[in-house]
Parts: structure tokens; C-alpha cells; sequence
């Protein structure tokens, strides 16, 4: 599934430099997706030692299924993407600014420890020596960019394990990530959640703020553009936006992964209001 949806997005990307060139966004998430397609290929499927009874307590308990002791990393692969990650980011510095040399010398991926990625899957404060020079928030980003491979190869494992119906929570059945964008189905508009971090869909209801809970109808609320394919669902009470595109109103082929990113003028737009992402 999201081995295709690479190479679509890779297809699309080359048609748009072609038509109408790449913003520089694009040109740096096509280097991305080229190293996490490398990676897919040495990583393979992952071993999943979870029985079908342990999953269903697990969903029903409100728990992910995929804790941070369930992910089996190899430390010395993930380190080596790590690298790669770290040299594109390195290469545009008009979107990220200047990556501290810490970071780009040989040896920097030591610094990328397993008590690193364990803080990063459970929210928590990164190693300050790992985010020396470079913000929490970037270094959080460099690290989803990394484990991304890995996260989205226990994603196809393990999402049609879960029944949708009954999960309906704000967080990522697979991996308890946040959602950064949504959809509305084709069939009959219901409201289905991406995972930020492993690009899960899941089911969600649609008058209910994924951020704070509220259900609130007077709290929540939209803006549209003219042709009504994408929304921006935003709360009055915690100030969370989401981005939404429509199905119904299109017949073409959707790319989440990249729609999220071609969507920049939505979040500046929701940041203009007072909105923001909750992190
Ligand atoms: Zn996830
Ligand atoms: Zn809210």
C-alpha cells in the first residue's frame, strides 16, 4: 500500500516539475521519499508478536498497538537513514535554516541513542545533547522523518487489523500519533483521521474536536475554499485546526502524504486566525 503510494508520489511529483517546477517544499520531500524507499527495501516486513486477542484488548482498552517495546529497530539501519535524513535537511536551508555541524560530522548518528528515539515515540524531551544548536520542535521532525520507514511498515501490518468502528479515538490506533490532516470518505463523508506520524487512517466522528474533545457544536466550525474540496475545521475552545480535503468533491486520484504538504496556504491561513497545531 504505502510502497505504491511512494511511487505515485514520486510519478506526481516528476508530472508537476515537468508542467510547473517544484517549490522548493516539494523538492526537499521528494529527496525524503527517496531515502525512505531505500530504506522500505532493506527494512521488509516487520515481525508482529501480537495475538489477535491481544489486539483486540489493546483496541479496546484504548490502548495503540504498537508501544515503544514492541518496535524492533535496527539501531545501526536506523542511524544510517538518520545520516541521510540529516544531509537533505542539511541542503535546504531556506526551509529549515542552518543544521548545526554537530549534526553533519562523521559520528553525529551516536547521537541518536535508543533512550533519543524511546523519548520521541512516548512526546518526551529530547537528549539536550541531541538537540544542541536546533530546536526540540526540528530535531522532533528530523526523528519522524528517520523512524518514518519503519513506523509506516508496522502501519501496513497492522491497520486492517483494527476495526475501525470501535477504535473512533483522537490518537493512532497503530501508534498513538497525533492526526495532521483528514479526509471525508466518498461513500457517505464520514471524517477518517491521518496519522502524522505512520500516515494511519483512521474513522473519526465528524462534530468532535480531535485536540480537546469538545463536541461542542458552537466551538467548532470551518472555512471553505470556493470549490469546497478542501476545509479547515478549527475549535473555538483549544484553538486547534485541521485540514480536510473532501473525496467527494473530486474524482481524481488523492495522495494523503502529499496533500498535506501542498496545503501550506491552509496553515498559514489558520495561523493568521489564531490557530495553531497542537503538538
Ligand atoms: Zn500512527
Ligand atoms: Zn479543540
Amino acid at each position: 500500500m504505502a510502497t505504491k503510494t511512494d511511487n505515485r508520489i514520486l510519478k506526481r511529483l516528476s508530472e508537476m516539475e515537468k508542467e510547473e517546477g517544484l517549490p522548493l517544499l516539494l523538492q526537499f520531500y521528494r529527496e525524503i521519499v527517496l531515502v525512505h524507499e531505500a530504506a522500505r527495501k532493506r527494512i521488509g516486513a516487520p515481525e508482529i508478536s501480537l495475538t489477535a486477542e491481544a489486539i483486540r484488548k489493546r483496541t479496546e482498552q484504548g490502548f495503540p498497538l504498537l508501544g515503544y517495546d514492541d518496535f524492533n529497530l535496527d539501531l545501526e539501519a536506523v542511524r544510517d537513514v538518520f545520516v541521510r535524513v540529516i544531509d537533505v535537511f542539511s541542503r535546504y536551508p531556506r526551509l529549515f535554516g542552518e543544521i548545526p555541524e554537530t549534526l553533519k560530522k562523521p559520528g553525529a548518528e551516536h547521537l541518536l541513542t535508543t533512550r533519543a528515539i524511546r523519548a520521541w515515540f512516548n512526546g518526551e524531551k529530547l537528549p539536550p545533547a541531541l538537540a544542541a544548536g536546533i530546536s526540540q520542535a526540528l530535531m522532533g521532525v528530523i526523528i519522524q522523518l528517520t523512524l518514518k520507514p519503519w513506523l509506516a511498515a508496522y502501519a501496513r501490518t497492522l491497520i486492517d487489523s483494527v476495526k475501525q468502528e470501535r477504535w473512533r479515538r483522537s490518537y493512532c490506533p497503530v501508534c498513538g500519533g497525533r492526526p495532521d490532516f483528514a479526509f471525508l470518505d466518498r461513500e457517505r463523508g464520514a471524517r477518517w483521521l491521518l496519522c502524522s506520524r505512520c500516515d494511519s487512517e483512521w474513522i473519526f466522528q465528524r462534530i468532535e474536536c480531535p485536540y480537546c474533545g469538545t463536541r461542542d457544536r458552537s466551538a467548532l466550525s470551518f472555512f471553505t475554499d470556493e470549490k469546497e474540496l478542501y476545509r479547515l475545521n478549527v475549535c473555538a475552545r483549544c484553538r486547534g485546526y485541521l485540514k480536510i480535503i473532501d473525496l467527494r468533491k473530486t474524482d481524481d486520484e488523492v495522495l494523503l502524504p502529499l496533500e498535506r504538504l501542498m496545503t501550506g496556504e491552509m496553515d498559514t491561513r489558520a495561523r493568521r486566525e489564531g490557530y495553531r497545531l497542537p503538538a
